[in-house]
C-alpha cells in the first residue's frame, strides 16, 4: 500500500470511528431522553391510578357526599337538587309536545307525538344546531331570543297547513346547567358550566326567561317542564323500562339523577307533598372527594379554567376535558424530549385537542397507527413522528380515557349503593326474596355513545366493582335523545296529570 493509500485507510478508520462514536452518543442520548419520557409517563400513570380499591372508596365516598347534599344545603360539594318531578311517564301520555333541548355543545328542537299505551314515539327533529361561540358569552336577551326564534321557524315548519296560531303549545325545555327548581316548570339558574358565561342570566327563572322571549319572537307556548338533561333522560328510560332508577350524562360535562325516597330528602321536608319518591338532580360534575386520583396536570387544568375549584369530577371525566389532559401531558413530554420534533409549539394551546379526535386515535387500529399520524398532523400542526411515538400518544390517550371511565362507574356504584341496588344489604337492600332486583341506568351522552373504548372501560368496570352476580341485575342502557324526548314526556305527563 502506498503512503496515499495507507493515509486513506487511516482517514477512513478516523471518520467511521467519528461517525460510530457520534451515533453510539446519540443513542445513549436517546436513550436518555426515552427513560424521561418512560418516567413522566409511568409517573401519569401511578397518578392516574383506579386500582378496585380505590373505585370503592370513591363508591362509599359518593353515596356519603349523597347523604350530606340531603341532609342539608350546602352539606356537600353535591347539590342534590329537588326537581319536583315526582311521576314519571308510564306510557299513558297522549298528545303532541315540544321540547328543546340546551345541552353543552348543541342545542335541538323536537317535536313528539304520543298515543298512550307506551305508543311508540314519532318525533320530527331538526338538525342538532351549535350554539354561537358569540352567544354563549353575550346576553341572556340575546340567547333566549335565538333560541326562540329557532323555535318558531320548527313550529312553523313542523305543523305546516294544520298550524293553528290561537293554540297554546305545551314545552318541556331541557336546561343542562344547576337550577334551583321552586316547580317542575320554574327554577332559577345558580350559575353556569361548560364555558357559558351569561352574568346576566344567573339568578334568573329560566322558564320565565324563555317564555318572555318567545312573546317577543310570537310564539305562543308555555314551558310545562323544566328539567336538565339528566332528568328528561331518566324519564325517556323509564317510559320504556319502569325499572330506570338513574340517568347520566357523559356528554361535554356530567351528571346524574336518581329517583330518591322523598323522606330521605330530609332539608326540604316542608316543600314535599308527596310521600313516594322525588327525582334528584345530583349535579355531581361537582362531586370531590380526596380519594380521587388527581395528578399535577389536573391541578394546572383546573388553575387555568374559568371555574377554577369548581366540578372536579367533571374535570376528570368529560369530554369538554378528556382532550386537554391529554395535551398537557404530551405537551410535558414535547418540552422534556425531542421525540415529537419541535412540536412543543402546536401542543402549548389550551383545547386544541378535542376529545372526538382523541378518541380516534384511540380506536386506530391500523398496524402503523396512520390514523393517530393523519391527526397529529392535519389537526394539530406537528411533524411526522415515529411510530415508537405514536404508540406513546395512544398509551397516554389510554390513561386518561380508562381513569374517566372507571371513575364514572364508580359513581353509578354509589348512586346504586345510596339507594340499596348494590347487593350490599344496605337500606332498601336491593333484594328481594332472595332476588336482586332489576336496575337499569339510563345513559347519555357523545363520550359514552361515540367512544367504545371509553365505554367498555366503564361497563368493565360496573361488574369489576358490583361483581358478577350482581351486576347481572343491572342494566347500563344507552339513551339517545333522551335529554330532549324526556323532556317533552314530562311536559305530557304534566298536562296527563292536571287533566285526572
Ligand atoms: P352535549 O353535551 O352538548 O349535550 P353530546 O352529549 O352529544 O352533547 O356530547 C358531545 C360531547 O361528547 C363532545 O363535546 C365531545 O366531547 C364528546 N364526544 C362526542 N362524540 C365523541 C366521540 N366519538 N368520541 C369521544 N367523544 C365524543
Ligand atoms: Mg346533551
Amino acid at each position: 500500500m502506498g503512503r496515499v493509500g495507507l493515509g486513506l485507510a487511516v482517514g477512513c478508520a478516523a471518520i467511521s470511528c467519528t461517525i460510530a462514536g457520534i451515533l453510539v452518543t446519540k443513542r445513549i442520548k436517546n436513550r436518555r431522553k426515552w427513560s424521561r419520557v418512560v418516567e413522566i409517563l409511568s409517573e401519569f400513570e401511578d397518578g392516574c391510578s383506579t386500582s378496585i380499591a380505590r373505585l370503592r372508596q370513591v363508591v362509599d365516598a359518593m353515596a356519603v357526599e349523597m347523604h350530606a347534599g340531603l341532609a342539608s344545603d350546602g352539606g356537600s360539594k353535591l347539590k342534590m337538587l329537588l326537581t319536583f318531578v315526582d311521576r314519571l311517564p308510564d306510557g299513558e301520555e297522549k298528545g303532541t309536545y315540544y321540547a328543546l333541548d340546551l345541552g353543552g355543545t348543541n342545542f335541538r328542537v323536537l317535536r313528539i307525538q304520543l298515543g298512550g299505551n307506551r305508543s311508540v314515539i314519532l318525533k320530527h327533529e331538526v338538525e342538532r344546531q351549535p350554539i354561537p361561540e358569540n352567544l354563549m358569552m353575550g346576553t341572556s336577551e340575546d340567547l333566549f331570543d335565538f333560541i326562540a326564534m329557532s323555535l318558531k321557524h320548527f313550529v312553523v315548519k313542523e305543523e305546516g297547513s294544520e298550524q293553528r296560531p290561537d293554540r297554546s303549545r305545551e314545552l318541556g325545555f331541557t336546561f343542562s346547567f344547576p337550577v334551583r327548581q321552586v316547580s317542575v316548570s320554574s327554577g332559577f339558574l345558580i350559575k353556569w358550566t361548560k364555558g357559558f358565561a351569561i352574568e346576566d342570566a344567573v339568578g334568573k327563572d329560566v322558564a320565565q326567561c324563555l317564555e318572555e322571549a318567545m312573546t317577543r319572537r310570537g310564539l305562543d307556548m308555555r314551558v310545562a317542564a323544566l328539567v336538565n338533561d339528566t332528568v328528561g333522560t331518566l324519564a325517556l328510560g323509564h317510559y320504556h323500562d319502569e325499572d330506570t332508577v338513574a340517568a347520566v350524562i357523559i356528554g361535554t360535562g356530567t351528571n346524574a339523577c336518581y329517583v330518591e325516597r322523598t323522606d330521605a330528602i330530609i332539608k326540604c321536608q316542608g316543600l314535599l307533598t308527596n310521600s313516594g319518591g322525588m327525582v334528584v338532580n345530583m349535579e355531581w360534575g361537582n362531586f370531590w372527594s380526596s380519594h380521587l386520583p388527581r395528578t399535577s396536570y389536573d391541578v394546572d387544568l383546573d388553575d387555568e379554567t374559568a371555574n377554577h375549584n369548581d366540578q372536579g369530577f367533571e374535570k376528570m371525566i368529560s369530554g369538554m376535558y378528556l382532550g386537554d389532559i391529554t395535551r398537557r401531558v404530551l405537551y410535558r413530554i414535547a418540552q422534556e424530549s425531542d421525540i415529537f420534533g419541535d412540536a412543543a409549539a402546536s401542543l402549548s394551546a389550551p383545547f386544541v385537542l378535542r376529545t372526538p379526535l382523541m378518541a380516534a386515535m384511540h380506536e386506530d387500529d391500523s398496524p402503523d397507527l396512520r390514523e393517530v399520524s393523519r391527526i397529529l398532523q392535519e389537526n394539530l400542526q406537528m411533524p411526522e413522528i415515529s411510530l415508537k411515538a405514536r404508540r406513546l400518544v395512544v398509551g397516554v390517550i389510554d390513561i386518561v380515557t380508562r381513569r374517566a371511565a372507571r371513575l364514572a362507574a364508580a359513581g353509578i356504584v354509589g348512586i346504586l349503593k345510596k339507594i340499596g341496588r348494590d347487593g350490599s344489604g344496605g337500606i332498601g337492600s336491593g333484594k328481594t326474596k332472595g332476588k336482586i332486583r332489576r336496575s337499569v341506568v339510563a345513559i347519555e351522552g357523545g363520550l359514552y355513545s361515540g367512544y367504545s373504548m371509553f365505554r367498555e372501560y366503564l361497563n368493565e368496570a360496573v361488574v369489576e366493582i358490583l361483581g358478577d352476580e350482581v351486576a347481572e341485575s343491572v342494566v347500563l342502557r344507552v339513551s339517545e335523545d333522551g335529554s330532549g324526548i324526556g323532556a317533552a314526556l314530562l311536559a305530557a305527563t304534566a298536562a296527563h296529570s292536571s287533566d285526572r
